[in-house]
C-alpha cells in the first residue's frame, strides 16, 4: 500500500493533509509519530519512518505501557513523512474525516539484530511479520513489539510493549495524557480551532 494509494484516497484541493513530495529523501534519522484520530472510530495511529515512508497501523486503544496488553494494530497505507507533522481537521466527506493530534512524536531506533550482530533493516522484520523498535516519544518510550497474527485482506498485527525501563503497568497516557505534544491542545481544541463548524 504506497504513496500512490494514499493519495487516491484524498482530495488535495479539500484537505489540508500533506500530499507528499514526489521524491522523498531517505532520511538518516527516523521518526515516529502517533496520531490520535477522532474520526468515525476513535483510533490512534502508529507511523513509523521505514524505506522514506511512514508505515501505519490503525490502533483502535492506543499504545500500551503494560507488557501484559496486547493491543490490535491494523495496517494501512504508507503515508508521506511529511504526515509526521500533520494536526488539523479532515474535513467532512473525505477519506478519515475527523480532527487528527500529534499525540506522541520522537525518533526510534531498530532493536533487532542478526546472528552476526548486524542491525536487521525494519523493512525486513515488517516483510517478516515481526518487529521489534525502541521508541523515544514525549508519552511513550521503550520497547515495543509488532507482530503479524493474520495475513491477506483481514491482515492484522499485535502491538505490546517489551518489558523493560519503559514499562509500567499503572500508567494509561492514552488517556490521561491527551494532549498534542506538537501543540499542546487536546481533540477538543483542535476541532473547535481549525473545525469548519
Ligand atoms: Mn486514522
Amino acid at each position: 500500500m504506497g504513496r500512490e494509494a494514499y493519495r487516491r484516497k484524498r482530495g488535495f484541493s479539500r484537505t489540508p493533509e500533506p500530499r507528499g513530495a514526489d521524491m522523498p529523501s531517505e532520511s538518516e534519522k527516523r521518526r515516529f509519530v502517533i496520531h490520535e484520530h477522532d474520526a468515525s472510530t476513535h483510533h490512534f495511529d502508529l507511523r513509523l519512518e521505514v524505506a522514506g515512508v511512514l508505515r501505519s497501523w490503525a490502533v483502535p486503544k492506543g499504545p500500551s505501557t503494560d507488557p501484559r496488553e496486547k493491543r490490535l494494530a491494523l495496517p494501512t497505507e504508507d503515508h508521506p513523512l511529511e504526515y509526521a507533522d500533520f494536526e488539523g481537521v479532515i474535513p467532512e466527506g473525505e477519506y478519515g474525516a475527523g480532527t487528527v493530534v500529534v499525540w506522541d512524536a520522537g525518533r526510534y531506533r531498530n532493536l533487532k539484530v542478526d546472528d552476526d550482530g548486524e542491525p536487521v533493516p525494519v523493512a525486513e522484520q515488517l516483510a517478516d511479520g515481526h518487529a521489534t523498535v525502541w521508541l523515544e516519544g514525549e508519552k511513550i518510550h521503550g520497547g515495543y513489539a509488532l507482530t503479524r497474527v493474520a495475513q491477506g485482506e483481514d491482515e492484522r498485527w499485535l502491538l505490546v510493549k517489551m518489558d523493560d525501563e519503559g514499562a509500567d503497568a499503572r500508567r494509561n497516557p492514552v488517556s490521561t495524557e491527551p494532549t498534542s505534544v506538537s501543540t499542546g491542545r487536546t481533540l477538543k481544541e483542535v476541532a473547535d480551532e481549525e473545525g469548519d463548524a
